[in-house]
């Protein structure tokens, strides 16, 4: 299958694993920052066939994870009230909260609703005028775009029985506090391909001229990845920080200015609270003043949540590269994905879910 077959071609994978070879000298850390490019990596080995001098470490690029506690506080109480239908995408139902999830709260007759987009929760607001819908909007910049247009549609349509839990979080301001860190060991990044894809490469030149760390944007194939590994490993030698991008054929320097218009016209810079990392100035996007009527938080008057992290839980450190899942005492002990003590065991992208299910180490 053409663009899909020629990314996973082994002898392809090979040659770029020979290049990586002979062109280390010496130990590098290299951070893939979305949790998609950790599962690709450690599902196809990619991690176990590199030189042992190079070591990946997982960043904190997965929305499931990263939303705060009190956020699915909040989503709790909502999916709990009588009035509401809750919609969100079908990974969050899992993701456990101080004492329970949203599928508790369904089977405890909570009326909480897997959707695939949040026009599709917007649909269910139109269809059910006299129940308020409210969508959970996590994510990155991927998932921005959607949400930003939901909320802009229900504004020009008047749907007043609709809003959104927001829990939006960008990628560059978790970089900065990752290199701003004194524990920090990454000298080189993979960016998220699909975040550039919506915001471009030109946000991580500063990040890259402050810090004097290469940044390579990179897909998702195990071609993409070695490829992305290539090039920063060649910036790394050759002591050049640059931003480079290795995923052409996706990512462009300013991205997609129609959906960028779009997130700037809902959404503005605001600071946000990452699960097990704590507050990361502008961070995050809330809804701009003109759209606060569908802003979840202020319409059902949500004031401070109090939570209860796991304390067995070390996913801060795992998010952060500072430790790896497996160094977790409760991996696989207490911890698994059917009884997991935090997100990052739940999610599709979490990072100790892609140890448990994939690593041969175990
Ligand atoms: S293994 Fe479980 S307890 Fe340990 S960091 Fe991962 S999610 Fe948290």
């Amino acid at each position: 299958m053409k663009y899909i077959d020629e990314y996973r071609n082994p002898r392809l994978a090979r040659t770029l694993l020979e290049a990586i070879r002979r062109r280390v000298s010496r130990p590098w850390t290299i951070m893939e920052i979305c949790g998609g490019q950790t599962h690709s990596i450690i599902r196809n080995g990619i991690d176990q066939l590199l030189p042992d001098t190079i070591e990946l470490v997982h960043g904190p690029g997965c929305p499931v994870c990263v939303t705060p506690l009190e956020s699915i506080e909040r989503a709790l109480l909502l999916a709990s009230k009588k009035e509401v239908i809750f919609t969100s995408f079908g990974d969050m139902l899992r993701v456990p909260g101080s004492s329970r999830d949203l599928f508790m709260v369904r089977s405890e007759g909570g009326d909480v609703r897997v959707v695939f987009s949040p026009l599709d929760a917007l649909q269910i607001a139109r269809d059910n005028p006299s129940r308020e819908v409210v969508f959970f909007a996590v994510g990155f910049e991927t998932t921005a775009p959607a949400n930003a247009m939901a909320v802009h549609q229900a504004a020009r349509e008047g749907i007043g029985n609709f809003s959104i839990l927001v829990s939006q979080v960008m990628v560059p301001p978790a970089m900065r506090a990752i290199l701003r860190m004194p524990a920090n060991r990454v000298q080189g990044f993979l960016a998220a391909g699909h975040v550039c894809a919506v915001m471009g490469y030109e946000q991580y030149l500063p990040l890259s001229a402050e810090f004097h760390v290469p940044i390579v944007p990179t897909g998702f194939e195990p071609v993409d990845l070695l490829a992305g590994i290539l090039k920063t490993v060649e910036l790394l030698e050759d002591s050049q920080p640059e931003v480079v991008n290795s995923y052409g054929r996706v990512v462009s320097r300013e991205g997609n200015l129609a959906a960028r218009g779009t997130i700037d016209k809902v959404f503005e810079v605001v600071d946000r609270q990452w699960r097990g990392v704590g507050l990361i100035p502008e961070s995050g996007l809330g809804l701009r003043s003109e759209y606060a009527g569908f802003d979840a938080e202020k319409r059902f008057h949500l004031s401070h949540m109090s939570t209860e992290e796991s304390p067995l839980c070390m996913s801060g450190s795992i998010l952060q590269g500072v430790m790896k899942p497996d160094g977790c005492p409760a991996f696989g002990a207490e911890c698994t994905p059917q009884h997991p003590l935090g997100a990052t065991m739940v999610s599709s992208e979490g990072a100790c879910a892609a140890y448990y299910n994939y690593h041969r180490n175990l």
